[in-house]
């Protein structure tokens, strides 16, 4: 088989698949759908090559075990480790990350595009706002409906009115058929989310000439000079994860979208970029939630998944609500096995579950070809904390008749007083409970070759012909959810590599 438009898998490729094309995308998350779509608009023949699998709604299992085992990248094993241990999730298969991601969309921060303008010399034609156009566009961003919200988010809101606080609002997000099911981090099983295989992916294949190879992995690299000549890498059996064969593209121009972790592994692995920045500079947004008991049903695990939030972005953080299928509740309790577990676990329709994200401001942390490491900074812990303390607010303000906090220790908490005591300023870092969704980062863009991977166009310095356009791009940290910036930086890389093609 050869270049052919339309999605193909595993099954349809023999022993050897050999493609050419114009330009070759390696990846197939939210970086790397966004550019194909661009490309395919300005007419260049696209080859797009995933390790994961193509999924259908119909296919996902709304089971935890199922979507560790099938869509979650490393079978749901990635950790970080350092002066405490962080799991870190990301998504695997056409649509990538986006395929488990709760939809929530914001569109880039404008004070941190000044800042990046300012800093690293990011968009001085200011393109990006007109991709933030058509990335919301494109997702069909907009609040869901009350009838499907759910009663995890309204009481929030209503512990936020109680309060008097302001900066709360219901979520945009990306799922203009959400019916409400609360599984969005197990793959949408109704095909209500707009992830990006549903949008830009959908859209490239409408407008021009794409051809989507799952089952690939990208591995190795033939170069002459300072052009990249082609790709190869294994064909990927979906059900072991092993390689079955081989393939390889020869192209003009290669992109590379495999994401945080990905695009700098193969960087790494085939030697391609000399830069001291590269695997360096990782963003996490750690988040961590509160449980609360509240004096009605709540099932939070019904209505959208995470449909309400606050904005503390200036003060470091975003309060969000969230949910987790019942059975996972149990693995996420942060409580010893025993008497009290139980109570609470008899409790657990009634739970309300919400949480914070942090800006990450003073954290450490870097991927090397087989690890993650991180050294938590003291001022996101102390973020952290002081988020915390208002979602146990809010909580409080809504009627909430105990929490779980999660602090190690920390039991039970009843009224603010119990919790500031438990969210004192000196809590270490490995007795909080967090994780990560939102690794950004590690081959930042930047205009001095001295001090990023990247040009600010996304291409690897001292190569002609190769791009990254995914999260790792980023030179710092949003503060907010990422889609929707992952997705303008793919149609800006993108866009430049069509104008560099034609000439
Ligand atoms: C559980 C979860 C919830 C989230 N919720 C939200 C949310 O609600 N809103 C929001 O804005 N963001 C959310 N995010 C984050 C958002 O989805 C990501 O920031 C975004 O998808 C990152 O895009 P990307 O292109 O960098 O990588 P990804 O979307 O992760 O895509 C990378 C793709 O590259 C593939 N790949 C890697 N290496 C190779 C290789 N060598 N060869 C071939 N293919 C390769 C991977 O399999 C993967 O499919 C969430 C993420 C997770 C995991």
């Amino acid at each position: 088989m050869t270049w052919r438009h339309g999605k193909h898998s595993s099954a349809d490729y023999g022993e050897h698949l050999d493609v050419e094309c114009d330009v070759a995308i390696l990846g197939a998350g939210a970086g790397g759908c966004a550019a194909a779509s661009a490309l395919a608009q300005r007419g260049f023949r696209v080859a797009l090559f995933e390790e994961g699998k193509h999924w259908n709604p119909g296919d996902f299992k709304a089971s935890n075990a199922f979507a560790f085992r099938h869509v979650y990248a490393e079978r749901g094993n990635r950790v970080a480790v350092g002066n405490g241990w962080m799991p870190i999730n990301g998504g695997r298969g056409v649509g990538g990350s986006t395929l488990i991601n709760s939809a929530i969309s914001f569109r880039t921060p404008d004070a941190l595009l000044e800042g990046w303008r300012e800093r690293y010399d990011f968009d001085p034609e200011l393109n990006f706002s007109a991709y933030l156009d058509e990335v919301m566009a494109t997702l069909r961003v907009g609040v869901d409906p009350m009838q499907v919200q759910g009663r995890n988010n309204t009481i929030f809101a209503e512990g936020m009115e109680k309060l008097g606080w302001s900066g709360g609002a219901f979520m945009p997000r990306s799922a203009p058929g959400c019916v409400g099911c609360g599984v969005c981090q197990l793959g949408c099983p109704s095909g209500g989310k707009w992830s990006a295989d549903r949008s830009f992916l959908a859209k490239a294949l409408l407008a021009g000439e794409v051809g989507v190879y799952a089952d690939c992995r990208a591995s190795g690299v033939t170069s002459e000079g300072s052009r990249i000549t082609a790709i190869h890498g294994e064909i990927m059996d979906p059900q072991s994860q092993e390689p079955t064969g081989t393939w390889s593209v020869k192209a003009k121009h290669v992109i590379l979208s495999g994401g945080s972790f990905g695009s700098p592994r193969f960087l790494m692995k085939n030697g391609l970029s000399e830069s001291e920045h590269l695997g360096h500079h990782l963003r996490l947004h750690p988040a961590t939630g509160v449980f609360a008991k509240m004096p009605e049903v709540i099932e939070h695990w019904r209505g959208v998944s995470q449909g309400y939030w606050v904005d503390r972005w200036e003060e470091g953080f975003l309060m969000e609500t969230a949910t987790l299928t019942p059975d996972a509740n149990f693995i996420a309790m942060p409580l010893e096995f025993g008497e009290e577990l139980n109570r609470v676990m008899a409790d657990l329709p009634m739970l309300a579950l919400a949480g914070v994200l942090v800006h990450d401001e003073d954290t450490e942390a870097r991927v090397t070809e087989d690890g993650v490491f991180f050294e938590f900074g003291d001022g996101d812990r102390k973020t952290l904390l002081r988020g915390l303390t208002a979602v146990a607010e809010v909580f409080f303000a809504a009627g909430a008749e105990y929490l779980v906090l999660p602090v190690a220790g920390a039991g039970l908490v009843r009224d603010m007083d119990q919790v500031r005591a438990e969210l004192h300023e000196e809590v270490p870092f490995h007795r909080i409970m967090t994780t990560s969704s939102h690794p950004m980062g590690t081959c930042r863009i930047g205009a001095d070759p001295a001090s990023s991977v990247l040009d600010v166009h996304g291409r690897v310095w001292g190569w002609d012909n190769l791009n990254v356009a995914d999260a790792s791009t980023f030179p710092e940290a949003l503060g907010v959810n990422p889609q929707v910036t992952v997705m303008a930086m793919g149609l800006h890389v993108g866009h430049t590599v069509a104008d560099g093609l034609s000439g």
